[in-house]
C-alpha cells in the first residue's frame, strides 16, 4: 500500500508515525514545502523569547523518519492533486501515485486587506523562517505595533519583550482573548501583561500602515497614530485548501471531511488545521493529533474508528502567567449558570459555566491548581448540582468529585 502525505506538521508526522507503527509494510512518502524536519509550532514562542536557538527546534533526531521507513521530501511543494488518477504533481512536474492520500497542509496567517501590509517589516508568525526574521528585526529595538490581541498575538509579544523593543498591542474587540475570556477575566490578564511592559489599545483597528518602503507608523481608525519600526499581524489563520479546491474537493472554511476524515474524493483524507469537520476548523494541536489517530486507523484497516469532536482547551504561555480556558466560556443562553471569583490584586480569576448541573466551560487565570480536575469533570459530564455553592471555595476539594 502506498501512502502519500502532504504536510510535515503535527498532523502529518503523527499520522506517518501511527501508520508506520500499525502497518510497517506501508510505503510512506511525506512531502513538505518547508525545508525543515518537524518542529512544534508552539516552540516558536520560545525561539522568539531567545530561550531556544534555531538548531534546537526540531523535535526528532535526524534519522527519525528513516528509522520508521518514512521517506520524507522536505522542501518539496506539491503543485496539484489528481484524485481521479490517484496521483499528485510536484512543483518540478514530477508525478507520484498513491493508494491513499492524506492532506495535512495546515493553515497560514491571515492578513487583513489593510493599506500598507506589503511594506517591509510587516510580519506574521507561522513558520520558523517567520520567527527568525521577526526576532532579528525586533532585536534592533525601537517600537513595535502588534495588530491582534488573541492568544498568538499575546504569546508572541510577551516573548518579543525580551529583545527590548517597546510593544503596543491593538485589539479590535473591547477586551483581550474574546474567545477564551470574558470582560472581567480579560481585565485581570491585561493588567498582568501591562505590569510586564506591554501596552494596549482595545476597541480599535489599523486603518493604514504607512512608511516610505518600510513601516514607519500605524494609523488607527479611532484617530491615534503609533510610531512603528515593525508591525506584527496576528489576525487569525486560514486553512490551506487551495490544492483541494483546485481538484474539486468539497471545501468550505476548510477541506470538508466526514467522521472517517475522508474528503469528498475517494481515498483522500484531510486532517489537522486544513480539515473542517461538522462545520468547524479547530486550528489547534489536540484536534490535529486526534484526527491523525482516526485517519491512521482507517488507512490501516480499522474502519470502525470514528472521529468525534474535541472540547477546545487553551493554555497561554506568557511566562509566569497561567491561563487555561476550556469549553464554552461565554454562553449566550440564559439557562447556563455562571460562577465567578475574581481577585484583581492577586491577579487571579476563575469562572465556571454549568448547564443542567454539568460543567461545560471553565476559565482559570493566575493559577494552575484544579485545571486538570476541571477538564476531567467536564469530559466526564459529572453532575455537580449538589455542590454548586462550594465549587469556587478555595477550601473545597474539587478532585473528590471525580471519585
Ligand atoms: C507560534 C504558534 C504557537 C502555537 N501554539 C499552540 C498551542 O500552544 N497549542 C495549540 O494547540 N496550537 C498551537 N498553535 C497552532 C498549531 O501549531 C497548529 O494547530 C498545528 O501546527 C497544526 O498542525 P498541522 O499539521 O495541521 O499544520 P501545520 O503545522 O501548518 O503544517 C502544515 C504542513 O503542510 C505543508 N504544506 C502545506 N501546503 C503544502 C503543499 N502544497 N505542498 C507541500 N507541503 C505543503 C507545510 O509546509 C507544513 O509542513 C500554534 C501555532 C503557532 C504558529
Amino acid at each position: 500500500m502506498k501512502l502519500v502525505i502532504i504536510g510535515n506538521g503535527i498532523a502529518g508526522v503523527s499520522l506517518a508515525r501511527m501508520v508506520a507503527d500499525a502497518a510497517p509494510e506501508t510505503d510512506i512518502a511525506l512531502y513538505s514545502s518547508e525545508p525543515y524536519a518537524y518542529y512544534p509550532r508552539p516552540k516558536l514562542i520560545s525561539l522568539l523569547a531567545g530561550t531556544v536557538p534555531a538548531d534546537k527546534m526540531p523535535a526528532f533526531a535526524p534519522d527519525w523518519y528513516a528509522k520508521r521507513g518514512i521517506v520524507n521530501h522536505l522542501g518539496q511543494h506539491v503543485a496539484e492533486i489528481r484524485p481521479s488518477d490517484h496521483e499528485i504533481v510536484l512543483d518540478d512536474g514530477g508525478k507520484v501515485s498513491y493508494d491513499s492520500l492524506v492532506l495535512a497542509t495546515g493553515a497560514h496567517a491571515w492578513v487583513p486587506p489593510t493599506p500598507g501590509v506589503d511594506l517591509a517589516h510587516v510580519y506574521t508568525l507561522r513558520t520558523l523562517a517567520d520567527a527568525l526574521a521577526l526576532r532579528d528585526k525586533a532585536s534592533e529595538g525601537g517600537d513595535a505595533v502588534a495588530l491582534g490581541g488573541g492568544l498568538l498575538g499575546l504569546d508572541s509579544c510577551a516573548a518579543l519583550l525580551t529583545t527590548g523593543i517597546a510593544i503596543t498591542i491593538v485589539e479590535m474587540m473591547p477586551h483581550l482573548l474574546p474567545r477564551q475570556l470574558d470582560a472581567e477575566g480579560a481585565a485581570v490578564l491585561q493588567s498582568l501583561l501591562e505590569q510586564r511592559g506591554l501596552a494596549f489599545i482595545t476597541g480599535d483597528v489599523a486603518a493604514a500602515i504607512e512608511g516610505d518602503g518600510q513601516v514607519e507608523r500605524v494609523r488607527l481608525k479611532g484617530g491615534p497614530v503609533l510610531d512603528a519600526d515593525l508591525v506584527l499581524i496576528s489576525a487569525g489563520v486560514r486553512a490551506n485548501i487551495a490544492l483541494a479546491q483546485q481538484a474539486g474537493l468539497t471545501c468550505d472554511r476548510g477541506i470538508v471531511v466526514n467522521e472517517r476524515l475522508l474528503t469528498s474524493a475517494e481515498d483522500v483524507y484531510a486532517i489537522g488545521d486544513c480539515a473542517e469537520f461538522a462545520g468547524r476548523v479547530w486550528g489547534i494541536i489536540p484536534a490535529a493529533t486526534a484526527q491523525a489517530r482516526i485517519a491512521a486507523a482507517q488507512i490501516t484497516g480499522d474502519t470502525d474508528a470514528i472521529y468525534t469532536d474535541i472540547v477546545p482547551s487553551t493554555t497561554l504561555k506568557v511566562s509566569g502567567i497561567d491561563l487555561s480556558s476550556s469549553g464554552d466560556v461565554n454562553p449566550e443562553d440564559p439557562e447556563a449558570q455562571q460562577l465567578r471569583l475574581a481577585d484583581a490584586d492577586a491577579g487571579t480569576y476563575k469562572k465556571l459555566v454549568l448547564r443542567d448541573g454539568k460543567l461545560v466551560g471553565a476559565i482559570v487565570l493566575g493559577e494552575r491548581q484544579d485545571v486538570r480536575t476541571l477538564d476531567q469533570l467536564m469530559a466526564r459530564g459529572i453532575d455537580l448540582s449538589a455542590h454548586v455553592d462550594r465549587l469556587l471555595d478555595p477550601e473545597f476539594d474539587l478532585a473528590s468529585l471525580l471519585a
